[in-house]
């Protein structure tokens, strides 16, 4: 179905899929509506600090963004050295010859990701309506509401401290089961998180024991600890459209699974979407020719993580650290190759996704979750 010259396009949801969309939209002369359940950008945020991923393409994300006429208007810290360490507390470093990712503030605050994405919509002359719930929509219109499912979560605290930029990653399941624990400093602020795939029911556990293994390994040191802790959603879906409207971002299922990185995929698939609804073309036609074999891949190498980290943890930080460019090292692992192609089949049945009905989207629908869980 083609959009009329007057038609409002409609977009539920002011994450980066939902923003990124208007934006796009607005600068090809469209009207945008876009409603936020919240009463700011990046509520379920707050202030987290997260990795904008800069390992899949060889093109830097922040030249990339650029290029597709995405402000790059937001404070970030691009990070090249940093610390693993295995479950034995040995340490691992890392560097790469370019940022590995930037990291970036998320939540309402003035210089973060959201904030800057908000800023260039409303410049452009999108109407973003606040604590506006969408349960309906009419075409056109764009689903970009965020995860509904919770294949993993990340857990911890936000705090002040003294402690100087940089990044630490533990990867022990005694502290995220599944997962990795992870530590990332800048400009007095920190975020301490387990990431856990499994065994949700003792998070707690989890987050005091990462808590006292970045004290002993880093002298981690929080001053005001808030706690925090979100879902992340992963899932490869067989259509990327309810009706006719396109579903983005997490609300589609689109994250690495290996790590847990969603920004770029919700960014990218804001920018996909609008082009589908501008040019009339299949928005799941377009998304799985670019990004299907990127998702596919991650769920083998989560797979892979999962079945031999055990054997090898010790083994993998040693090998990943010796190579000099961690960045082109983790360009390789997301390739789509041939072996991974084919190691697809046996990963996807060992991958589960929460999420089971591909069919909802949450939006026009009665099931369980929309009546009982729209409040996540
Ligand atoms: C603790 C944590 C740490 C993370 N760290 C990283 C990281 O380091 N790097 C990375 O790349 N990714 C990270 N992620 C994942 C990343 O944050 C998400 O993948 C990304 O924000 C998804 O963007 P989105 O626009 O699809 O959804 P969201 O950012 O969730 O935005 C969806 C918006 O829709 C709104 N909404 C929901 N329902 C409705 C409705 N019915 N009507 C109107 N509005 C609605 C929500 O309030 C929300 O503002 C992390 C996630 C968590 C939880």
């Amino acid at each position: 179905m083609s959009i009329q010259d007057n038609d409002t396009i409609q977009i539920a949801g002011a994450g980066p899929a939902g923003l990124v969309s208007a934006i796009t939209l607005v600068r090809a002369g469209k009207k945008v509506v876009v409603h936020e359940a919240k009463p700011n950008v990046g509520w379920r945020f707050k202030r987290d600090l997260q990795g904008l991923e800069n390992w899949t393409t060889k093109q830097d994300v922040l030249q990339e963004l650029d290029d597709m006429g995405i402000t790059t208007d937001f404070d970030y810290l691009p990070c090249k050295q940093g610390m693993t360490f295995d479950r034995t507390g040995h340490k691992h470093p890392i560097r790469s010859e370019f940022p590995i990712f930037y990291m970036v503030e998320r939540g309402p605050n003035v210089g973060s990701l959201d904030h800057a994405l908000l800023k260039q919509a409303q410049q452009l002359g999108v109407e973003v309506r606040f604590n506006s719930r969408v349960k309906q929509l009419p075409y056109p219109a764009i689903l970009a509401t965020g995860p509904k499912a919770a294949d993993a979560i990340a857990v911890g605290y936000h705090f002040e401290t003294d402690m100087e930029d940089g990044y630490w990653v533990i990867c022990d399941d005694e502290l995220a089961p599944g997962g990795y624990a992870y530590l990332l400093i800048w400009n007095g602020k920190g975020t301490v998180k387990s990431c856990m795939f499994n065994d949700f029911k003792h998070e707690q556990r989890y987050v005091q024991r990462t808590v006292t293994a970045f004290q002993r390994l880093v002298d981690l040191e929080m001053k005001k600890p808030v706690a925090h802790g979100g879902v992340g959603n992963f899932y490869i879906p067989t259509q990327i459209c309810s009706g006719n409207r396109p579903v983005i971002g997490e609300q589609a299922g689109f994250q690495d699974t290996l790590w847990g990185f969603g920004m770029r995929y919700a960014i990218n698939s804001g920018i996909l979407a609008a082009k589908s609804i501008l040019t009339g073309a299949k928005c799941s036609a377009m998304w799985f020719s670019k990004y299907k074999s990127l998702l596919e891949v991650s769920v083998v190498n989560r797979v892979l993580y999962n079945d031999f980290y055990h054997f090898g943890s010790k083994w993998f930080l040693k090998y990943v650290s010796r190579h000099p460019d961690v960045r082109h090292f983790l360009h390789r692992q997301y390739n789509p190759m041939f072996i991974k192609k084919l190691l697809y089949p046996w990963a996807k049945l060992r991958i589960k996704s929460l999420r089971n009905d591909s069919a909802c989207h949450h939006v026009d629908c009665e099931c369980v979750w929309c009546r009982m869980g729209s409040d996540r």
